[in-house]
């Protein structure tokens, strides 16, 4: 049987890392997702298992005892994990794009300092750029870094930390004017400070506060917060790439891959929502018939399948782009883009396909209903999307005439 989402070209050792995940995924995720999201539970088993598998040093460099893998592999197994739970893929999300950010703009001493614990898991990664003021417009941060002797002292309020609690370094994005003259453009004077802190919740470092939890309607299990900064004290060595003024570059750069991480995400929950639509639809009977044998039933899966197959293909070729060495904004943001959008159709696909047990929390389709929101939003919104695409596509088919 033709199965959905499936990848040509992959080497022996990429298929051989996919199947452990999924077998992984099977075992260990799929059967206590539901139960430990409706608690709001951390995964702490699946989190060891992930780390002994070394799924969080799946694409740092060898030379830092990561496994040295490609985006593709890494989106891949994404897509699988999400499909078992969304929330542990947000676990290692941003501790993906925090070492990405490292592997390419961190000082040779940055490097060799983190990159063994993240690849171990013994160090975790958080980002942050977000404000209460603020998220798709990050040139208006207002956090502030100000020169201090041989440190800089960082003051201001951040919002939506994913993993805020559960990590022990977070990259964060602030405002440092030093060195640059009044009226240097916004994106031209912001720099990412590599913040080191105990996991937990109240004053992790001195000057430095996660107050709790945010309560959120779905991607449960993981934590995210606020952070407040008063008086925070950061040596000068802990700027990322240890020049001031680069951080939103830095940022973007590991935005980029981080949507690429997003689309393969809404992959793996499509897929997800289409596995039980069309296990659901062949055991439900009305008018005399499972309801698998209605055509619009099959037409819905239908849709729903060719969506799945779609996002996989444009999530696939973006990551094959940033591998080959390319510029893949584009790809990436149409990936992300399409990718969100299909998951959120083919949910609800699922959840009409369950009839009023959708509605029921004992059925798996309720909590994805509550969950594919979320990949609307993070790594910037469906509009911000149109934006890259439409810029890049104006760049690429300019006008000569
Ligand atoms: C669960 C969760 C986890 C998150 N994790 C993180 C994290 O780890 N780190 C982090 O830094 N951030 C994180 N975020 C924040 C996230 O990146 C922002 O919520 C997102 O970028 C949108 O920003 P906003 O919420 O401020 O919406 P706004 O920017 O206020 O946008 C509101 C609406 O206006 C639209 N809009 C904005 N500008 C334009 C425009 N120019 N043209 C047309 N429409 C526009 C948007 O598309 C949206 O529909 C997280 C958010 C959530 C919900």
């Amino acid at each position: 049987m033709a199965r959905l989402a499936q990848t040509h070209g992959l080497t022996d050792v990429q298929q051989e890392i996919l199947a452990t995940v999924r077998d992984f995924v099977d075992k260990e995720i799929i059967p206590v997702a539901t139960e430990l999201e409706h608690r709001d539970e951390y995964p702490q088993r699946i989190v060891d298992g992930l780390k002994e598998l070394g799924v969080f040093g799946l694409m740092i460099p060898e030379e830092y005892g990561g496994l040295g893998e490609s985006l593709l592999t890494y989106a891949l197994c994404v897509e699988e994990i999400a499909r078992g739970w969304m929330s542990v893929s947000g676990i290692i999300n941003t501790h993906f794009i925090v070492a990405y950010m490292l592997k390419q703009h961190g000082t040779r001493e940055q490097k060799e300092y983190f990159l063994p614990r993240m690849a171990a898991g013994e160090t975790r990664g958080a980002f942050s750029m977000s404000e209460p003021g603020l998220g798709s417009d990050v040139s208006a941060i207002t956090s502030k870094a100000v020169k201090d002797g041989d440190a800089y002292v960082l003051n201001g309020q951040k919002m939506w930390l994913t993993n805020g609690g559960t990590s022990t370094l977070v990259a964060v994005l602030v405002r440092s004017d030093e060195g640059h003259p009044e009226g240097t453009a916004p994106h031209k004077s912001m720099t990412t400070f590599l913040v080191e802190k105990e996991a937990g919740f109240g004053e992790v470092r001195p000057g430095l506060t996660i107050p709790g939890k945010i309560d959120k309607m779905g991607y449960k299990g993981v934590d995210t917060t606020e952070l407040i900064m008063d008086g925070l004290r950061i040596p000068a060595d802990r700027v990322l790439g240890g020049v001031t003024g680069r951080g939103f570059y830095q940022m973007m750069d590991g935005v980029e891959v981080g949507r690429v991480n997003v689309a393969a995400r809404g992959c793996g929950v499509a897929q997800r929502a289409f596995e039980l639509g069309v296990q659901y639809a062949q055991q439900r009977h009305t008018f005399g018939k499972p309801i698998a044998q209605h055509q619009a039933i099959q037409f819905k899966l239908a849709e729903m399948a060719t969506k799945v197959e779609a996002a996989h293909a444009m999530m696939v070729n973006a990551a094959r782009k940033k591998d080959s060495g390319e510029r893949n904004d584009l790809e990436a943001g149409m990936a992300k883009y399409l990718a969100s959008e299909y998951c959120k159709e083919v949910v609800e696909d699922a959840f009409r396909i369950h009839g009023g047990y959708g509605f029921s929390k004992e059925y798996e389709i309720e909590r994805l209903y509550r969950e594919a929101p979320m990949l609307l939003i993070g790594e910037g919104t469906a509009e911000i999307q149109k934006m890259i695409i439409g810029r890049r596509l104006l760049e690429e088919y300019r006008f000569q005439g």
